[in-house]
């Protein structure tokens, strides 16, 4: 089969790869250099990033791994330990550690609310901050944790979604970081791609997608390719826009806002390479410190630590104060430069479509989507993406 792909971000690279295997494949992709919102941007010598804390949600172990090692992708992705701590009064707890950070009422609901997450024993239809509300503490971390790896808050986050993501962690544990950070991986989708006769195009913009009964079409300036199928790696909504397809029927897919700030710091602010939660913030969610797993991501004697918040309100400025007053706080005293500040929206956003608002993989015979607009249940940022394409691969291929 002849298969078009439109857009080389995470999405449209590791279609790519999986299917160059058996088919010939063609990307096309706007900007001058592929991998989209998970590749690094030098500055200053270190190794920040067009979207991605250069994280990999179930490190090496879950779904975005197991794809990449089935492309012949060699991608060192190192398994965080711990996953997570979160910080209360200044100390870092594991998650276990909250049941005894609250007094006995509160212990005996903490306790009975994550056994019955457990067993999935529990009222679907609400959020997960009202189902934690009962208990403060919990609340918090929660919210940290949904702004952290969701840009949602609690109470935006839906309860069958936290249900299916904790299956998954179960399943296959938490984050990892890969070595090279997001590029170390979009370098071997690329060498992938390439080792099988895949042709990728940058600078290539697609200005239209027409899907015939027997043919479908990418059409841009001085462009007009004729494949059996295409996959989008674009927005739903673009897609839809660009294309003679209806995609949305139902709920518009709802897109999840955030902002990252960088910061150098040579002494550095966590010891382990998980991620710090910090409930007791204003606005940032979390943090981590991936200098701790790979010292190539800043220049020599410095650390580079990643903070993410979700965008609360639509007054940026005051977002991004808020997160550095945060900031501030959090190194107490200690150096840090800032060297970066990024708020991610509209057209380039966390997600195309906030966990729970996705739309299905298969639009039809001949057009597919794959992308963060179309991520599989329960699945966080590039893993839901993984989920997606594994579901189109698998479609196109039987
Ligand atoms: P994209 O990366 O957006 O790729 C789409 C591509 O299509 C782009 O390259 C674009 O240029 C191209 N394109 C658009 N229009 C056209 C056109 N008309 N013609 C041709 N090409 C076109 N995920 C994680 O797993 N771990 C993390 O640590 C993490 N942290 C994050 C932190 C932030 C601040 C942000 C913003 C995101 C984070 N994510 C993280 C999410 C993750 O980065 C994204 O979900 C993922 O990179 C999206 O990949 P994609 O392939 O769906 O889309």
């Amino acid at each position: 089969m002849r298969i078009g792909i439109v857009g080389g971000g995470l999405g449209g690279l590791l279609t790519a790869a999986l299917l160059s295997k058996n088919h010939d494949v063609v990307i096309f992709e706007k900007l001058p250099f592929v991998g989209g919102r998970f590749t690094n941007i030098e500055y200053k010598g270190f190794q920040l990033t067009t979207g991605a804390l250069h994280m990999i949600p179930h490190g090496n172990d879950g779904y975005l791994a197991r794809l990449l090692r089935e492309c012949g992708c060699n991608v060192k992705i190192i398994n965080s330990n711990p996953d997570g701590l979160f910080r209360v009064n200044g100390k870092d707890y594991a998650y276990k550690d909250l049941f005894n950070l609250v007094g006995l009422k509160d212990k005996l609901k903490a306790l009975k609310m994550a056994a019955n997450l457990k067993i999935g024993n529990v009222d679907k239809s609400m959020s997960f901050g009202e189902f934690l509300e009962s208990v403060d503490l919990a609340l918090k971390v929660g919210n940290a944790f949904t702004g952290w790896a969701l840009s949602l808050t609690a109470y935006e986050t839906p309860m069958e979604e936290i249900i299916e993501i904790a299956k998954n962690y179960h399943k296959f544990g938490g984050p990892g970081i890969p070595i090279g950070g997001c590029k170390g991986v979009i370098d071997e989708l690329v060498r992938a791609i390439k080792n099988n006769n895949g042709i990728i195009k940058v600078e290539c913009e697609v200005k239209s997608i027409e899907i015939e009964d027997d043919k479908a079409y990418v059409i841009g300036e001085e462009l007009n390719e004729e494949f059996d199928v295409v996959v989008s790696n674009l927005s739903p909504k673009l897609t839809e826009k660009i294309s003679n397809v209806k995609i949305i029927k139902g709920k518009e897919p709802r897109p999840s806002k955030g902002i990252k700030i960088c910061v150098a710091t040579k002494e550095g602010l966590i010891k382990h390479n998980g991620v710090l939660f910090t409930p007791e913030c204003e606005r940032i969610n979390g943090l981590n410190q991936v200098t701790n797993v790979d010292k190539s991501l800043a220049p020599e004697g410095y650390h580079l630590v990643m903070t993410h918040q979700t965008q609360l309100t639509n007054n940026v400025k005051k977002e991004i104060d808020l997160g550095l007053e945060d900031i501030e706080r959090l190194f107490n005293g200690k150096d840090y430069e800032i060297l970066h500040i990024q708020s991610y929206r509209d057209e380039w956003p966390v997600n195309h479509a906030s966990n729970g608002t996705d739309l299905d993989n298969i639009v039809n015979d001949k057009l597919y989507l794959v992308g963060d607009g179309a991520k599989g249940k329960g699945g966080i940022e590039v893993e839901g993406i993984a989920m997606g394409v594994m579901k189109v691969v698998e479609y196109i291929n039987s």
